[in-house]
């Protein structure tokens, strides 16, 4: 029998994409599935984007580029990060990717060894475990609930710290809870972190422009700027300009990680597509009106999701700092409906009322449900009925 690599007994096939696999499959057989598992936004990607690739593609730039990025895809990305961020990096402190996905997944293998620990707050994107794994080390949870906003504390910090730990996550605003820290808050995380000079620190900057807290946007180095030289911030196009399928993601942070960063990524996949990079150029050198327009639809139906799912007998949702998710409380609805997991109410939901979720167990947060919100309002709307309906007859 064919024997498989260990690392790969030690991974689970992304759950999210699994959902909206089982959700295709009903459609298919000519099923009214209503879909809210997507992680991507709705909308197409602007015209002037689009354009700039079919000019990139008439020119002919479809050849291999620098393995990290186009140098002025580099200048339009520290452009980026000086202007909305405050932040200074040379084109040697930019990596520039298949996506955030691949910024994470070099980040890993580039930093971690087997007997190091990764702080990963919960609930958490999926992929964190998975990538910590694939790179021998080992996850250390922190849990959240409702009380803190999903937010971990200073005091939680630590105590998960110890001697093997080596890097920590943070994704703010964050994919499932839809929370953002603070500046106070992060300052409060950044002492703690700042006792512990090995730790590295990954922060997920990827839903920065889709937030509606009416603070400016903050990550951990805005509070905390004495942790620059130890920060890699991961930040992508595919959220932000509704542009997933492009692929373009990218990594800041000290140049000798970054480097390894590349060195991996030459060895992997060599540069991000050429026609993509410059794309991605001009949605960050454009007009931005068309990410204030996305944000103001995502903002209207969080408004009118949170307050309809509410109304829904045994769930309570938080409404959230920004992103297109909404992660509702849902342990009196799995009593209701006699459901010993998240699992086996999502499969319900799918089954009996069409309704395809991401079971908060995914996320490592049991009790709980990933609804987004990249759909229409309709959809929204239908979706919750559908649920009363099913809990209420
Ligand atoms: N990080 C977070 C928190 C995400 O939600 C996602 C996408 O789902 C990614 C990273 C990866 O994004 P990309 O599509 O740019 O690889």
């Amino acid at each position: 029998e064919l024997s498989l690599a260990q690392r790969v007994g030690r991974i689970k096939p992304s759950p999210t994409l699994a959902v909206t696999a089982k959700a295709a499959e009903l459609k298919a057989q000519g099923k009214d599935v209503l879909s809210l598992g997507a992680g991507e936004p709705d909308f197409d990607t602007p015209a002037h984007i689009k354009d700039a690739a079919h000019e990139a593609i008439r020119k002919g730039f479809t050849k291999y580029t620098a393995v990290g990025g186009t140098p002025s895809l580099k200048k339009a990305i520290i452009d980026k990060m000086r202007r909305d961020n405050g932040l200074d990096y040379k084109p040697n402190q930019v990596l520039v990717s298949n996506g955030g996905k691949q910024a994470c997944y070099n980040l890993c293998q580039a930093l971690l060894n087997a007997t190091d620990e990764v702080i990963v707050p919960a609930p958490y994107w999926v992929s964190y475990p998975d990538m910590v794994l694939l790179a021998d080390a080992t996850p250390v949870f922190i849990e959240t609930t409702a009380a803190t906003r999903f937010k971990i504390t200073p005091e939680q910090l630590e105590r998960a710290i110890g001697p093997r730990t080596r890097m920590i996550w943070l994704n703010s605003p964050s994919n499932p809870s839809g929370m953002a820290y603070s500046k106070a808050e992060l300052a409060a995380l950044g002492e703690v972190l700042r006792k512990h000079p090995q730790v590295v620190i990954a922060t997920d900057d990827m839903y920065e422009k889709i937030l509606w807290t009416g603070e400016p946007y903050s990550n951990i180095v805005n509070a905390c700027p004495d942790l620059y030289d130890r920060t890699v911030v991961i930040h992508a196009v595919s959220k932000t300009y509704s542009m997933t399928g492009w692929r373009i993601g990218w990594a800041c942070g000290p140049a000798k990680l970054i480097t390894a960063m590349a060195d991996i990524q030459s060895q992997s996949t060599s540069n991000p597509n050429s026609i993509a990079q410059v794309a991605a150029e001009a949605a960050l050198t454009g007009d931005q009106t068309c990410v204030s327009d996305m944000v103001k639809a995502f903002k209207a139906r969080h408004d009118a999701l949170v307050a309809d799912l509410n109304t829904v007998p045994g769930v309570r949702c938080l409404p959230g700092d920004g992103t297109f998710y909404a992660f509702p409380n849902v342990e009196g609805l799995m009593a209701r409906l006699g459901c010993k997991t998240d699992l086996e109410l999502s499969d319900l939901l799918l089954e009996k009322a069409l309704v395809a979720v991401v079971p908060g167990s995914a996320f490592g947060a049991p009790g709980h449900l990933r609804l987004s919100f990249a759909t229409s309002e309709q959809v929204l709307k239908r979706s919750v009925e559908r649920m009363k309906t099913l809990v209420c007859g």
